[in-house]
């Protein structure tokens, strides 16, 4: 099932396309299925599933940390963690700078947006980035190493709508690499779509998908 899924998914994306595997909540032996199939890529949300998980499983799996990440537990992921999607404040993004001189590390991150119309989803206004660009703050930071934009959709049932916000974050990071980042190599991706609206995502530009229950079942 879960061999079955990994590979229809990852012969549906185009070539500029990856899929990060969900794996938040299930066990070591689902995911190995997955490792067993080829998949590489594998997201958690919770710093401390993240660190166990790394430590029992293959070396050669990248972890992505996709959920909202406190400032205080920034060092516990430094080391490993292949890449940083939900990155939404200057204090954050301060404190995986500071993690990353520790260690002697540039630690790759995505700055989350929030695109949503709901008020829980975390994210950066383009108003508070455009604040940060403007500002020296961001090159001051020498261990972050940006690699583009994150977002999530409304969870809605209206395509219309969740189309709408995925092309606001593609829009959103044209405009990025267009004016701030044209000569960084690495800015280069935009993470958004998830099961249910991955599809629309792909079309509207995205080089990350996060997809959980379409690959592993609902969550425990
Ligand atoms: C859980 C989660 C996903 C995966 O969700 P599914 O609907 O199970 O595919 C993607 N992105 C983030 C940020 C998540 O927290």
């Amino acid at each position: 099932m879960i061999r079955d899924q990994i590979k229809q998914l990852s012969v549906g994306l185009p070539p500029g396309t990856r899929l990060i595997a969900v794996s938040k909540t299930h066990t070591a032996d689902k995911i190995m299925e997955a490792y067993e199939a080829g998949q590489r890529d594998f997201g958690e949300n919770k710093v401390q599933e993240l660190v166990a998980k790394y430590e029992a499983l293959p070396k050669d799996i990248r972890w992505h940390m996709i959920g909202h990440l406190q400032s205080n537990k920034v060092k516990y992921i430094a080391p490993f963690v292949h890449l940083i999607h939900g990155v939404d404040s200057v204090k954050l993004l301060q404190e995986i700078d500071k993690q990353g001189q520790k260690i002697g590390r540039k630690i790759p991150c995505l700055l989350q947006f929030h695109i949503a119309q709901e008020e829980s989803k975390f994210g950066f206004s383009k108003e508070e980035v455009n604040a940060l660009l403007s500002s020296t703050k961001l090159a001051d930071l020498r261990h972050i190493q940006l690699c583009g934009v994150m977002g999530m959709a409304t969870f809605t049932e209206k395509s219309v709508q969740i189309r709408r916000e995925f092309q606001e974050l593609a829009s959103i990071f044209k405009a990025l690499k267009q004016d701030h980042f044209s000569s960084v190599e690495s800015f280069q991706e935009i993470s958004m779509g998830m099961s249910d609206d991955y599809p629309i995502a792909v079309e509207e530009g995205s080089t990350i998908i996060r997809v959980g229950s379409k690959i592993f079942g609902e969550r425990l």
